[in-house]
């Protein structure tokens, strides 16, 4: 948001016996406002109040003003008072900006729909034993570990029905009769076998309670096959509110998948659903009628025919996996490739697409081999060598299915004003860097999901300074900064399955949450290194954000765990006390942050007078320092133009002037 208009209005009326007159006092405030002097600006307006208390378009400009310098508190203040006193001008945005329950009612209807939430829990739903069952590590699931998936699933398009096996493999961990795997209510289950016994079970909402006859000990490895059918669910919105997607291509023909992130896979078969359970390795036969072609995730095996014009596509996935990310793309496919060079060995990038937008696929998707060898040396080797990179046109926006990544945007590029000539597809940049964010590394918890989505939306801002310059980064992060809500905690419920990618803030915040530390650090290489070494060091591991906490921390060598429990942890900002003085040209600014632990430390910005970038870096106890020859400041924040802000002290806070 740049425009602000300030008011411009006649004073006739009030004049009298002070030095300056009200209306010269009015001009000069909104003649400082102009040239930047912001805090000029509400000193004006401060004494025009106390001479016309109740004039409404001083609180306003006073309001404008203080938004400028990042004091979003004071801003509202005045902005309602304003209000109160009758101004008659527009404040939508102060009344969004100001008033949770403006954001509450965007945010409601955007991503919990006619879910019910309450104001006591936080805006979020009464987590219930439905809950726990499905989000939390339970005793009945970590007595177990599964090393191996057989998933054998048949697809009736007719009937838009699925019927199928899983032969879950597993080892015992603690003694247990009694183990739990999900598969949604609507499934009918046809049975549960084992050692040629058919087991017993119940069923409570999501989860199946299986009992052995006897006691399985630590240490044992066991199998057992789970038949069951029954129809999956629609996805309302994919990729965001999950289910199986039936659609028609534009020649008619069907075209289907399904992607289930948050909503879970065991909303089509049957698994242990949490996200620290993955696999070693698994086999995904998918049975369909054989007009069609199947693409799944791994590689590719035979493709059998099985009679009733039906074939089994078999593929097979190499290395652990997220049951999310199994999945299937099912219609008129045709395929090409090309490979990418990683670490000096070829990598094949596979292309499954629509036989009318083969030529633009070819021509589109030879970006991908940059995309795919910048990641890999800024985040190590490809994490899937053996299995390849595929993208696979899709009839739903996009999701990262390892692997197999969907991709439905339409074969459009983005352009970018700092460099002509350059044009990607931030789909494909963000969904690749998933491969490195998510389906290697992976997140503990769905509380933790912006170690998935923070992550991949900072790649894009890598890959936009890589390609291009660290003011586009600049640019675009101040776009993705300004899209963040603050209305829930990046990180917040664990163990029920938690809707976090409410709000968005889990990309957007995430992404800038990074930039932060960037900021902090100051140092670019050990940015960079500390970020791969921690996709290298938690390859194919679950992770907490409390793990990448403590990384940084050991990484560095100085407390994060102040910084992060400000930005992950609450939805307020950080905030900048100051105050300062002016004399013979010279300020005195004296600052510290405030409303955050003891040991937070962050850089900032300022801009003088004579368009000057001062770094400074903060800390909670009180600093002071001279900006020599400058009439006035204001700070680098969205309100400003960005142009010129020193390296590395970019960051996201409000402030507080101690006047
Ligand atoms: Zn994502």
């Amino acid at each position: 948001m740049k425009k602000l208009l300030v008011a411009s209005i006649a004073l006739s009326g009030w004049m009298i016996s002070f030095s300056q007159t009200p209306e010269e006092i009015w001009q000069d405030g909104l003649n400082k406002f102009h040239e930047k002097d912001f805090h000029g600006s509400i000193m004006r307006m401060n004494e025009l109040l106390k001479i016309i208390p109740e004039f409404s378009y001083a609180h306003y400009n006073r309001g404008i003003a203080r938004l400028n310098l990042g004091d979003m508190d004071g801003a509202c203040i005045d902005m309602s008072r304003a209000v109160v006193l009758g101004l008659d001008k527009d404040t939508k945005f102060f009344e969004y900006m100001c008033q949770d329950g403006a954001k509450y009612k965007g945010l409601k209807k955007h991503f919990y729909r006619d879910e019910e939430i309450y104001p006591e829990n936080g805006y979020r739903p009464r987590y219930t034993r439905k809950d726990s069952l499905r989000g939390a590590l339970r005793p009945e699931r970590t007595c177990f570990d599964v090393y191996f998936y057989d998933l054998t699933v048949r697809i009736n398009t007719r009937k838009k029905r699925i019927a199928g096996e899983n032969r879950i493999h597993f080892e015992v961990v603690e003694p247990a009769s009694l183990i739990q795997i999900d598969l949604f209510p609507e499934f009918s289950i046809d049975g549960i076998l084992w050692e040629g016994d058919r087991l017993n079970y119940t069923r409570e909402f999501g989860a199946v309670f299986i009992s052995f006859p006897r006691q399985l000990n630590a240490g044992e490895k066991h199998m057992l096959t789970f038949q069951y059918s029954g129809k999956p669910g629609i996805a309302e919105r994919p990729p965001w509110r999950g289910g199986f997607v039936w659609k028609k291509d534009k020649k008619r023909k069907l075209w289907a998948g399904v992607a289930c992130e948050h909503l879970g896979a065991s909303s089509w078969w049957p698994n242990k659903d949490h996200l620290t359970e993955r696999p070693d390795s698994m086999k995904i036969n998918l049975e369909v009628p054989s007009k069609y072609k199947c693409v799944s995730n791994g590689t590719q095996g035979n493709i059998v025919e099985t009679g009733r014009k039906y074939a089994r596509y078999e593929w097979f996935v190499n290395y652990p996996i997220n049951n999310y990310n199994v999945t299937f793309y099912l219609g008129n496919y045709v395929s090409f490739t090309d490979t990418a060079i990683v670490e000096g060995k070829p990598l094949v990038l596979h292309y499954e697409v629509l036989p009318y937008d083969l030529e633009k696929a070819k021509e589109h998707f030879t970006q991908t081999r940059d995309i795919v060898e910048f990641y890999s040396h800024a985040y190590g080797k490809y994490p899937f060598m053996k299995d390849g990179f595929r993208l696979v046109e899709s009839p739903y926006e996009g999701m990262e299915h390892q692997t197999a990544i969907a991709y439905g945007h339409r074969f459009e590029n983005a352009a970018f004003e700092e460099c002509d000539s350059l044009k990607y597809d931030y789909i494909i940049v963000h969904e690749a860097a998933h491969e490195w964010w998510g389906n290697s590394l992976c997140a503990a918890d769905m509380a933790d999901i912006w170690l998935h989505e923070g992550f991949a939306t900072y790649a894009e801002l890598m890959y936009l300074e890589h390609s291009c310059s660290k003011e586009a980064y600049t640019r675009e992060l101040n776009e993705k900064l300004k899209m963040i809500f603050n209305f829930w905690p990046v990180v917040e419920n664990y163990n029920v399955n938690e809707n976090s990618f409410a709000s968005n803030d889990v990309y957007n915040k995430g992404a800038v949450i990074l930039h932060c530390l960037r900021c902090n650090i100051n140092n670019d290489p050990l940015f960079f290194s500390l970020i791969r070494d921690f996709n290298l060091e938690y390859r194919f591991q679950a992770v907490t954000s409390r793990d990448f906490i403590d990384f940084v921390s050991r990484k560095t060598g100085e407390d994060y765990a102040p910084f992060f429990n400000k930005y992950l942890y609450d939805t307020k900002l950080p905030v900048l006390s100051y105050s300062f003085t002016r004399e013979d040209g010279h300020i005195r600014l004296t600052y510290q942050w405030t409303e955050v632990e003891d040991g937070f430390k962050m850089p900032f910005c300022i801009r003088t007078n004579d368009g000057r970038a001062v770094r400074l870096v903060g800390t909670t106890m009180e600093q002071a320092t001279a900006i020599d020859n400058a009439e006035w400041f204001n700070f680098y924040n969205e309100w400003q133009e960005l142009q010129g802000v020193a390296d590395n002290s970019y960051t996201y806070y409000r402030t507080k002037w101690i006047e």
